[in-house]
């Protein structure tokens, strides 16, 4: 079966076509660009959405070289994200299912990011560190479903390093820069290393960072030391819920997965614990319709749908409130 999965949280709008196979017929995206100092704004995000809308679709199903009556289900990101964005997702999903008669199917953000890691990566049940703009999560899934084991208490390790670097004066998101400006430097500058249990707190790390910056410290000591005492604290909690789980698997997803600093650290620990560690590939580590048209076959296949007229979006969706049958 063929699923078209529409990808639309947050800066990124994405349409893919994946197969219940595995294979990858199209993934086709844009990002809304935030001007250099400046966040994402949900509206000016959603209007970027409405106009790429109408031609990624048609690109995503030229590119499979399929057309809209051969896909069998049609997915969307009903959540976590911006309200704004994700009514758009929606709206488009609902249009084609609604037109062509499909049957829609609406796909949890964050368990996206899991699922097609373990696709792409070939992790079977791993404790999965989940880390993006929106996210900041180690989770492992137990009888069909997937548990937090610890989380941020405050802000996501996206929302650190974009933060930081809007401060420095980047455009967001500042992840790849600020990995190259910490690649400059090997200064460590200590920050509020701060576990508690096995949460993570980051608001004192952007705190102090930014003042060391605008105390005349250069922004790549800084950001150096932002990525050894953020990724340290998420390293020390994977290590734990994978102690505690028993599982011999660690799977690393989201925007944040593509940096190699962060990689470097889990994989001492992962050979320490004798466990194996499988990253999402850095091209699809960021939002995609990928992510989500193959949820939608997971869940498809599961028996997951829902009619046009009750179909939802939540900004606020966590994973563990999402039922994953076809993990069972
Ligand atoms: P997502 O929300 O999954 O699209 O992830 C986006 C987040 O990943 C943003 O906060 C980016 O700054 C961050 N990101 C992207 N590439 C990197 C990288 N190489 N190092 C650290 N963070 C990154
Ligand atoms: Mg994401």
């Amino acid at each position: 079966m063929l699923c078209l999965g529409i990808e639309s949280t947050a800066h990124t709008f994405g349409v893919s076509v994946v197969s219940s196979d595995g294979k990858v017929l199209s993934d086709v995206k844009d990002a809304y660009k935030a001007p250099p100092g400046s966040g994402i704004h949900p509206r000016e995000a959603s209007r970027h959405h409405s106009e790429a809308a109408p031609k990624l679709v048609q690109d995503a199903l030229d590119v499979a070289k399929v057309r809209l009556d051969e896909i069998d289900a049609i997915a969307y990101s009903a959540g976590p994200g911006l309200g704004p964005c994700l009514r758009v997702g929606a709206t488009v999903a609902r249009a084609l299912a609604s037109y062509y008669r499909k049957p829609l199917v609406p796909a949890n953000h964050a368990i996206g990011h899991i699922e097609l890691g373990c696709l792409l990566s070939g992790a079977k049940d791993p404790v999965v560190l989940l880390v993006s703009g929106g996210h900041t999560m180690i989770v492992a899934c137990h009888s069909g479903r997937w548990r937090v084991f610890g989380e941020t208490l405050d802000i996501t390790v996206g929302q650190l390093i974009d933060q930081f670097g809007r401060e420095a004066g980047l455009s967001s998101p500042a992840g790849p820069q600020i990995e190259n400006l910490a690649k400059a430097s090997n200064e460590y500058v200590p920050l509020p290393y701060s576990v508690k249990g096995n949460d993570v707190s980051l608001s004192g790390v952007i705190t102090s960072a930014k003042k060391l910056m605008h105390s005349g410290n250069n922004v790549s000591k800084v950001s150096f030391s932002l990525q050894e005492t953020a990724f340290a604290m998420l390293t020390e909690v994977t290590e734990r819920a994978l102690a505690f789980s028993e599982k011999k698997e660690v799977l690393v997803t989201g925007g944040v997965a593509a940096n190699s600093r962060l990689k470097e650290m889990l994989d001492v620990m992962c050979r320490e614990q004798d466990s194996k560690l499988y990253m999402i590939p850095r091209e699809k580590s960021g939002d995609c319709g990928l992510q989500i048209a193959w949820t939608g076959i997971l869940a498809y296949q599961a028996g997951i749908t829902i009619p046009i007229d009750q179909s939802f979006v939540k900004q606020s969706w966590r994973l563990d409130r999402v039922d994953a049958p076809w993990r069972n």
